[in-house]
C-alpha cells in the first residue's frame, strides 16, 4: 500500500475502489531561448498532482475550464497516458505500472464513455457488432447466442428497443442521444466496477441531455457503479453527482458533498465557477455573490507562484503571491485550497517562511 496518502483522504479502504494519489503528466515543450530568458518551465504540467479516493457505488464530479487537467487526470486513470509521478491504486492494488495480463483486467474493470460518441465507434460496425466487440475482445460469453443475449439485455437497460430493430442500424442511422445510449452499453456490458465519463452529455442537443444523464444514473444505481464524471459544467455536476472536485490549472481546488460545495463553496475559484450558472427558476436571482474571474487562465507551462489562481483572484492577498495553500478541512468531508479559510496569524508565519525559502534559493542558484 502507498504510504503517501494526502491528509484529506477520510475513507476506508474497504469502501474506496479507486484511489489516485498525487498523479501528475509533464508534457515536454521545445525550449526556446525567448522561454528561458523568461523563465518558463520547459514542461506543460497538465496535471500536478491530482490526489482524490473514489468509493463504491459513489459518482464524483471532476469539474472545471478546459485546459485544466481533467481529461488527462482521466486519460491516465483509463491507462491511455502514462503518468509521469504518482499512484493507481484498484481494489487496495498498484496498479500505475502492471504487466499486459493486469492491464487487460484493469480495463475490464475500469471503462470510458468518451465525449464524441460518433468518433468512438467504427461507422461500418452495425450496433451489434459495435456491443459483440468487446465481448470478442475480453473473452466473455462462449457462444454467439450467449453474446447476443448480453447484447439485448444492456440495450434495454439504455432503453433502445427492440431490439430487432436498433441493432442493425449503423452509428450514422442513430441521433446523438441514442449514439450515447450505446456508447454506454458498451461500457456496461463487461459489468465493470468503474466509468469514467469525459463530458458525456456536451455533443448532445440541450433536450437529450437531461434523458441521458438521468439514464446514466439509473443504471449506475442499478449495477452500483462508481462514476467518475468530467465535465465543465457545474450545473449538470451538481444534478449527477454526489461529491464534487474543482479543478484549476492541473490541481484540486475544493473537492466536498455536491450540495456543499454548490452551496457553501469556500473558495473563489468555485465561487467564481458557481455565480456564472444561471439560476433555472424565472425571476429568481443567482444568490451567491458573482465573484468575475480576471485575465486568462496561465499556461501550464509557467504556472504562477505561490497560489496558481493568485493572478486571476479578486481577493488575492500577499502570501497567495508566495506561499501554495493546501487543501484544508472546510466543513463535514469538505477541503479547500485557499488562505482565506485560514487566520491571519497562519497566514503571516506562511509568507515569512516561503520567503525565506525563495531567498535561500536564490543565493544558491
Ligand atoms: Fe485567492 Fe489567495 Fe485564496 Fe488563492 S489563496 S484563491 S489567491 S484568496
Amino acid at each position: 500500500m502507498n504510504d503517501n496518502k494526502p491528509h484529506y483522504f477520510e475513507f476506508d479502504d474497504q469502501d474506496v475502489v479507486l484511489e489516485v494519489i498525487n498523479l501528475q503528466k509533464h508534457f515536454p515543450i521545445r525550449r526556446h531561448a525567448s522561454e528561458v530568458l523568461a523563465g518558463a518551465h520547459p514542461f506543460v504540467r497538465a496535471v500536478d498532482g491530482v490526489s482524490f479516493q473514489l468509493r463504491r457505488g459513489e459518482i464524483l464530479g471532476l469539474v472545471g475550464e478546459s485546459g485544466c487537467g481533467k481529461t488527462t487526470t482521466g486519460k491516465m486513470i483509463m491507462k491511455l497516458l502514462e503518468p509521469t509521478h504518482g499512484s493507481l491504486v484498484f481494489n487496495g492494488e498498484d496498479v500505475t505500472h502492471t504487466g499486459k495480463g493486469s492491464e487487460i483486467h484493469y480495463r475490464r474493470r475500469v471503462q470510458m464513455v468518451f465525449q464524441d460518441p460518433y468518433a468512438s465507434m467504427n461507422p461500418r460496425f452495425k450496433v451489434k457488432d459495435v456491443l459483440e466487440e468487446p465481448l470478442l475482445i475480453h473473452k466473455v460469453g462462449a457462444t454467439k447466442a450467449e453474446r447476443v443475449q448480453k447484447i439485448r439485455a444492456v440495450m434495454e437497460k439504455v432503453k433502445i428497443t427492440p431490439y430487432e430493430e436498433y441493432s442493425e442500424r449503423h452509428p450514422h442511422m442513430l441521433s446523438g442521444g441514442q449514439r450515447q445510449r450505446i456508447a454506454t452499453a458498451r461500457t456496461l456490458i463487461l459489468e465493470p466496477s468503474v466509468i469514467v465519463a469525459d463530458e458525456p452529455v456536451s455533443m448532445i442537443d440541450l433536450s437529450t441531455r437531461a434523458e441521458i444523464l438521468h439514464m446514466m444514473k439509473t443504471v449506475q444505481r442499478e449495477m452500483e457503479l462508481s462514476f467518475l464524471y468530467i465535465t465543465h459544467d457545474i450545473s449538470t455536476a451538481r444534478y449527477f453527482t454526489d461529491r464534487i472536485s474543482v479543478m484549476y490549472l492541473g490541481k484540486i481546488m475544493e473537492i466536498g458533498p455536491s450540495d456543499s460545495v454548490i452551496d457553501q463553496p469556500m473558495h473563489p475559484y468555485s465561487r467564481a465557477l458557481i455565480s456564472a450558472v444561471c439560476e433555472p427558476v424565472p425571476g429568481k436571482a443567482n444568490e451567491l455573490k458573482v465573484l468575475p474571474i480576471t485575465g486568462e487562465i496561465p499556461s501550464a507551462a509557467k504556472i504562477p507562484a505561490g497560489c496558481r489562481f493568485h493572478t486571476r483572484c479578486l481577493e488575492a492577498m500577499e502570501v497567495c503571491k508566495v506561499a501554495e495553500p493546501e487543501l484544508l478541512k472546510v466543513g463535514k468531508q469538505h477541503y479547500a485550497a485557499c488562505w482565506l479559510n485560514t487566520d491571519e496569524e497562519t497566514r503571516r508565519k506562511s509568507r515569512e517562511q516561503a520567503v525565506a525559502q525563495l531567498e535561500s534559493r536564490a543565493k544558491t542558484a
